[in-house]
């Protein structure tokens, strides 16, 4: 069966979402397979966002990924990338649709990073890459 990669991001896990998000990702019917809360280090985040190296938010992002606590959690189901991705909303909180994780708490902080929650892989590729750095 397919897994993701959710990461409940630094604002998620201090504002006290994480048993909200593990709820509608359990509500819909996917299984929890591991969890960790992880101080994630430069090393692990350079890895994580290799794709966005030398974009604009690409170090205001690695700064607010290590502002706190990250809880990763490693989840199953059947087409669980897309689902996740559905459920979590698209990357702008201000915009998101009302009903999914980042249009329901997410909002424009006025930074240089969207502060948006969470993190779901995008594929199957990145999946796999992700579930190994994270849970290795
Ligand atoms: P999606 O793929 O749905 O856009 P994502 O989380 O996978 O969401 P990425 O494009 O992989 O988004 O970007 C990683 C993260 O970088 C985002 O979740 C967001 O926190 C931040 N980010 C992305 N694009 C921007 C942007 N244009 N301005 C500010 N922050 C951004």
């Amino acid at each position: 069966v397919e897994e993701t990669l959710v990461l409940v991001k630094p604002d998620g896990v201090a504002r006290n979402l994480t048993g909200e998000i593990l709820r509608r990702i359990e509500a819909k019917g996917y299984q929890l397979v591991d969890v960790r809360l992880i101080e994630a280090e430069l090393d692990l985040l350079s890895q994580h966002y290799a794709e966005h190296v030398g974009k604009p938010f690409y170090e205001p992002l690695l700064e607010f990924m290590q502002s706190g606590p990250i809880v990763a959690f490693r989840i199953a189901g059947e087409r669980v990338i897309e689902g996740f991705r559905s459920l979590a909303g698209t990357t702008d909180p201000t915009t998101a649709a009302p009903g999914t994780i980042r249009g329901d708490f997410g909002r424009d902080w006025g930074l240089k990073v969207q502060q948006n929650l969470v993190h779901g892989s995008d594929s199957p590729e990145s999946a796999q890459r992700e579930l190994a750095l994270w849970f290795g």
